[in-house]
């Protein structure tokens, strides 16, 4: 294989050199291809004669690259190239008899390697995962459980000395059922040779099954009706979104709406409009909210509707791509990757959420897809509506200074009221010798009535596990992983510590490891230790738990909210995860129990995402006629963010922090790239890091970009792995930044000791 040869003026690779003594091949036909390599450039292939009438750019071809034999798609056709005679490589199969990417999405996704620094097949492969990495499709997929006669013996026989195979075996017989072996390793953070080898000895079973019809795909249409009239706010933002579509320009709209406010009725009737013109739709909601609900009301409304989600199996992807491309289907509603639906003639897509850190991809390429969508739009000339209750501070200033166009949804439809809000001083709360409650003397009075009343709660907690911290009064250090230099959880169910960044676990121990003394404090508190509280408290009330501890699997967290929705639980606890989801008219009482972990963060979006959370959280209350009441318990109730969060004053907010950015130089002010180096040698990532940082200077020194580092991450070791960090800060129209990303990733590319990670536009800097 040979590196292609550009033509164009490229921010890909450096140019290659030309060989000494070039025969350059004859005139014939000569394919470029993207691998999924994280190698930033296209490789050049002889295409034989048999292939030569149906080859088009877009075809998916099977390649040598090496010794493997790999996937790739087609990005040019030539019928010259300079790339000597004897170097040439044939292909060795057309897999398509019709290309599969459409010159829109091979653009696309060009311009994805570019911004966010991938190869144009790792961009590809984005788009495409199976159908690129393999040449078959596979229906089935492989599912494992616990065989059925094993127990705590077994459990017990691991528990020494395979702490792996014990962790395995103890997820599955909790499960009580099957569970799909990619996913249980991932959650486990485990190759599959712990589960090999306990299926060796006959104590789980893994089993190739047919891939089942997904909870999703059999979503019934949901009764949802077309109210017969809008509300005149809905109306003024639906008639400036269809005099939009019927400009047939791109425009770029922030659709600002609390929860309830009836945006979802005004995507519905723009995509109504955009059918009608013959124009296709693409609605992106975050991955957790993709319910069988959600997909029903776009069902009621639109009859066939496509939905992508990151379950699906490859050859369902692959089934319900084809259709999008033919046109059979002309409304896609999915997760982040849906956003690369083959539709023509698109004509609105709505990103709703779209503050939601999900949006962002964490592997490569780490792409935001609402900022796809916005260039997607662009291109296609098309409607972006980016809705939100609160917007993310980027899309507020792209509103502000003219980007984007804001509409405004100020009061919920159908007459619900906003919740009241109290916030709890817990500083008050202390009994004497102790430290506060779990739960203030409001939270519980108020508890008491709404069950009482035959009502709901919600309790939010940040974290999972029973307490978070183990501390020492000695040295005053807590309990730390070997491998990861963050504070290890309790797990009381399990009796043990668990580390949340690599999943080890450990027994607590007796007295600190550092300094011998015994007397370890627990301090604060998880999910799990909520529950319990609760149960032991008042045994009387059904109490479920909602994290990923409980919910393995997608249907766990399905039947939990279904049984919820029933009236079945008194109290819901959980994390993040119960922050969006379904409406439920029976829930007034939110308990937001303690929003200081995760204001006190060390990162720039920690208030944005406190805001954000007790927001959402919030909109959980009072949804229908019976009022909401919601208690924050802190110990900073005059925290801004907090006041202006109980107010539920998001512009206020907004303006806010938004002067804190400015005068601090954060996004939105700022762009920023963040670039992690990972390896097990300290001295070598650190020596990396300089070397990346000298490459940087010398590229950048024209320009006004700032750069920070390399120094050391906030999480300094993961997983055995030493962390260092680089970041660029850079005027957000810099043109110096696509120079120092593609730099940085020129530079990742050649690596092989240290793992250089280059993310642009980072959602977090932790
Ligand atoms: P959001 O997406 O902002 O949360 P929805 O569009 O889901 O809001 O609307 C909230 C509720 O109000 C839904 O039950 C919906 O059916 C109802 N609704 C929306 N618009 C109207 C309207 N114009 N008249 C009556 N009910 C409406
Ligand atoms: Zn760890």
């Amino acid at each position: 294989m040979v590196r292609a040869n550009r033509q164009t003026p490229s921010l890909f690779g450096e140019e290659v050199e030309p060989p000494a003594e070039v025969t350059p091949a004859p005139p014939g036909l000569y394919a470029k291809v993207a691998l999924n390599r994280p190698v930033p450039t296209e490789f050049t292939y002889d295409v034989p004669e048999r292939f030569r009438e149906r080859i088009a750019v877009g075809s998916r071809v099977a390649v040598f690259f090496g010794r493997r034999r790999q996937v790739g798609v087609v990005v040019a056709l030539d019928e010259r190239t300079d790339v000597a005679r004897g170097k040439l490589k044939a292909l060795s199969e057309l897999l398509d008899d019709e290309p599969l990417v459409r010159e829109e999405l091979l653009d696309l996704t060009r311009w994805i390697a570019e911004r966010y620094a991938s190869s144009w097949g790792e961009a590809l492969a984005a788009i495409l995962p199976a159908a690129l990495k393999r040449e078959s499709q596979s229906k089935r997929v492989l599912v494992v459980r616990a065989a059925t006669d094993v127990g705590k013996e077994q459990l017990q026989e691991l528990e020494e000395n395979f702490p792996k195979q014990h962790r395995l075996l103890r997820t599955l017989l909790d499960l009580e059922g099957r569970i799909e072996l990619r996913d249980v390793l991932r959650n486990l953070n485990l190759s599959d040779s712990p589960a090999r080898t306990l299926e060796k000895r006959g104590w789980v079973v893994i089993e190739k099954v047919a891939a089942e019809v997904d909870g999703l795909d059999s979503a019934r249409p949901s009764e949802r009706v077309r109210p017969e009239h809008l509300s005149p706010h809905q109306e003024a933002a639906l008639g400036a979104l269809e005099g939009a579509l019927q400009d047939g320009e791109y425009r770029g709209f922030l659709l600002e709406g609390v929860t309830g406010s009836g945006k979802t009725e005004v995507y519905l009737r723009c995509i109504e409009t955009a059918l009608a013109q013959g124009k296709s739709a693409i609605v992106l909601v975050p991955e957790i909210s993709l319910t069988p609900q959600t997909v029903g009301w776009f069902r009621s409304r639109f009859g066939e509707v496509a939905v992508l989600h990151s379950r699906m199996t490859d050859a369902q992807r692959l089934v319900m791509w084809m259709r999008l491309q033919k046109g059979e289907v002309r409304v896609v509603v999915g997760a982040r990757s849906a956003i690369f639906a083959p539709l023509s003639e698109l004509g609105v897509v709505v990103v709703d959420e779209e503050h939601e850190p999900s949006f962002k991809q964490g592997s490569v390429p780490r792409y935001h897809a609402r900022d796809v969508a916005l260039e997607r739009c662009r291109r296609s000339k098309a409607v972006c509506i980016l809705g939100s209750a609160t917007p993310s501070l980027e899309s507020w200033h792209a509103a502000a200074s003219g980007e984007l166009t804001t509409l405004s949804l100020p009061e919920r439809v159908g007459g619900g009221t906003f919740p009241s809000m109290h916030v709890v001083d817990m500083r008050l709360e202390r009994e004497r010798g102790k430290g506060p409650p779990l739960f203030s003397r409001l939270l519980r009075t108020f508890l008491k009535e709404t069950v009482a009343d035959g009502e709901q709660a919600i309790f939010f907690v940040n974290r999972r596990g029973f307490i978070p911290v183990l501390w020492c009064r000695g040295c005053e250090e807590t309990i730390r992983c070997d491998q990861c230099s963050m504070a290890m959880t309790f797990h009381k169910r399990i009796a043990k510590l668990v580390c949340h960044g690599c999943c080890e676990e450990r027994a607590v121990p007796a007295a600190c490891p550092a300094c011998t003394r015994p007397g370890l404090t627990f301090l604060g508190f998880g999910s799990e230790g909520v529950e319990r509280t609760l149960r032991e408290t008042w045994p009387e009330l059904r109490v479920r738990r909602m994290d990923s501890d409980t919910m393995r699997r997608r249907e766990d967290y399905e039947e939990a909210l279904s049984a919820f929705g029933r009236g079945e639980i008194d109290v819901l606890v959980g994390t993040q995860m119960i922050a969006k989801g379904l409406d439920f008219p029976r829930v007034t009482l939110v308990g937001i129990l303690a929003p200081d972990q995760s204001l006190s963060l060390p990162d720039f979006r920690a208030s944005e995402r406190t805001f954000q959370l007790i927001a959402q959280v919030a909109g959980r209350a009072g949804r229908a006629s019976l009022p909401g009441r919601i208690v924050i318990q802190t110990s900073v109730p005059d925290h801004p963010t907090l006041k202006l969060a109980a107010k539920g004053d998001f512009r206020a907010f907004a303006e806010h922090e938004l002067r804190d950015r400015f005068a601090l130089g954060y996004p939105p002010a700022t762009r920023l790239v963040r670039i992690l180096l990972e390896g097990p040698d300290e001295k070598l990532v650190q020596a990396t890091g300089a070397e990346l940082h000298e490459r940087l200077v010398a590229a950048l020194r024209t320009t006004t970009l700032e750069l920070r580092g390399p120094e050391v991450a906030p999480i300094s070791l993961l997983r055995k792995r030493f962390r260092y960090e680089i970041i660029v800060v850079s005027p957000p129209d810099d043109p110096g930044l696509p120079h120092a990303v593609a730099t940085a990733r020129d530079f990742a590319a050649k690596q092989n000791r240290v793992r250089v990670g280059v993310d642009v536009d980072p959602m977090s800097l932790l």
